[in-house]
């Protein structure tokens, strides 16, 4: 197969002031057509051609009859100093599985576009931590992944019997296509792993199947995620239903065994259950060591301790978390891919009752470690996700027209903490901004560290000065 056609050059967004960009004369709007006569297919080529000491640009600019050139003088490794539109400038390899668990087949109608977009791109998993399949990967993806060093990437394997995982995928390929993820393991690349887990499909003696084929065919794989299958109220997948607690407990139980065999086997856990599994089976979480550092904390695993140990001032466990699984869709960050996002601050910082926007699964974790400071003036709000509804609990996934509703129930002058994972580019799933909202919120970087110096942010006052409309949850029903 041939590389994808370039069908976009990338655009400059930003630029620098003082930096070489800036100094060469390039500016914001600008289209990079080549780049020492290469034209980059996506961030990743981009970066290493801006990497090179000097660059010779050809520009189209909107208003200039034709491009023209513009020689950029800088030192080798020198940032360039100009931030484009996206990661990735051909197209984004789209997913040509038709998965019955697959989230994006439940989103309600109307919302944007980009948001519907299946990738399986291993680029946007290098970059942004997606999963892919490997279903369409090829020779020459193979052969750039090694030679870049595209390092570590992320594998969605829900199961190692190739029947299975076909079915599950509902794609042919899907029974062949882990012959990649042998090839990326022998190349020395790390590759973590995925299992979604269906109740009835792939749970059971199918987990226990494809955990023995990773212990046999794959030890070298860093990590294994066995996470919770989503169904939202739109979900037309008959067979896709949410755990049963008890379901949720065999789960655990079974990748705890499996931690044990592991342990012995290679000398670490390897397999880890999200924490969603944890909170449906109203046990409490594994102790933060059994996460070996926390490899997959933004799958949802470990997310819950590492929260408890960075708002109990670890900093080291500050790890921040990224926007949902709809991360990719609209583009590079300005900050830079995989960084941790600031916190933005209000403007109304002072001694009001202080309010924690989250989920519902969020609230279930915020609740005791707030309940500890023993503050009278902070409450967590625990916000139903009416958007989406089904088993969706998680705070990333929160939208605009739950928390204005939620918000509009809530008394005036209280500062409203939220969480950023629900915001990609500053907009919620459902294209709301926090200026939709009937009260001014304070955006914090969804870590234990950001959010504990929110709080420290206000002066305690020694008793509550307002009821507050909703009660500190201590436990959220599902
Ligand atoms: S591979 Fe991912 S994007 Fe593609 S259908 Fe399955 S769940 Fe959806």
């Amino acid at each position: 197969m041939s590389a994808p056609r370039v069908t976009t050059a990338p655009r400059v967004v930003a630029v620098v002031p003082s930096s070489p960009a800036d100094v060469s004369g390039l500016r914001a709007g600008d289209e990079l057509l080549s780049l020492n006569g290469r034209s980059p297919r996506d961030v990743i080529e981009y970066s290493l051609l801006v990497d090179e000491p000097d660059l010779d640009l050809v520009v189209r600019r909107r208003g200039t009859a034709a491009p023209f050139g513009l020689s950029v003088r800088k030192g080798a490794g020198e940032p360039l100093g100009a931030e484009v539109s996206s990661a990735v400038f051909d197209r984004v390899r789209t997913c040509d599985n038709h998965c019955e668990f697959c989230f994006i087949h439940q989103l309600p109608k109307g919302m944007r576009r980009s948001l519907s977009l299946k990738d399986d791109d291993y680029r946007l998993s290098f970059l942004y931590g997606n999963f892919t399949t490997l279903t369409r990967f090829t020779e020459m993806d193979l052969e750039r992944v090694l030679t870049e060093r595209l390092s570590p990437l992320f594998v969605s394997i829900h199961a190692t019997d190739p029947e299975v995982r076909a079915d599950l995928l509902r794609n042919r390929r899907g029974a062949t296509s882990l012959r990649w993820l042998d090839a990326l393991l022998d190349g020395g690349i790390e590759v973590h792993g995925q299992v979604v887990v269906c109740p009835g499909r792939n749970d059971g003696e199918v987990l226990e199947d494809t955990l023995t084929g990773v212990l046999d065919r794959y030890p070298s794989l860093a990590t294994v995620a066995c996470v919770p299958l989503g169904v939202s109220r739109f979900s037309t997948g008959e067979a896709m239903r949410p755990h049963t607690p008890e379901e949720a407990a065999a789960v655990c139980d079974t990748v705890e065994e499996w931690q044990t065999t592991f342990l012995a086997a290679i000398g670490r856990r390897m397999v880890f259950a999200a924490d969603e599994y944890y909170l449906m089976a109203g046990r409490p979480f594994p102790a933060a060591a059994t996460y070996e550092g926390f490899p997959q904390h933004e799958n949802g695993l470990g997310m819950a301790r590492a929260f408890e140990a960075a708002f109990g001032g670890n900093e080291r466990a500050a790890l921040g978390v990224r926007p949902g699984f709809f991360a990719a869709v609209d583009g590079a960050p300005p900050s830079g891919y995989r960084s941790l996002r600031a916190a933005v601050g209000g403007p109304d910082r002072g001694p009001a009752p202080v309010a924690i926007l989250t989920g519902e699964y969020g609230a279930r974790v915020l609740g005791p470690l707030v309940h500890s400071l023993g503050r009278t003036d902070i409450r967590v709000v625990p916000v139903a996700n009416h958007f989406f509804g089904g088993n969706i609990g998680v705070s990333g996934l929160l939208t605009g027209t739950d928390l204005a509703d939620e918000l509009a129930s809530q008394p005036v002058g209280h500062r409203y903490l939220l969480p950023d994972s629900c915001l990609s580019e500053g907009r919620f799933l459902d294209d709301l901004t926090v200026d939709d909202l009937p009260r001014p919120v304070e955006v914090v970087a969804t870590d234990g560290l950001s959010l504990r110096r929110a709080l420290e942010g206000a002066a305690a006052p020694t008793a509550r000065t307002e009821p507050a409309a909703v009660p500190v949850s201590l436990g959220v029903p599902r």
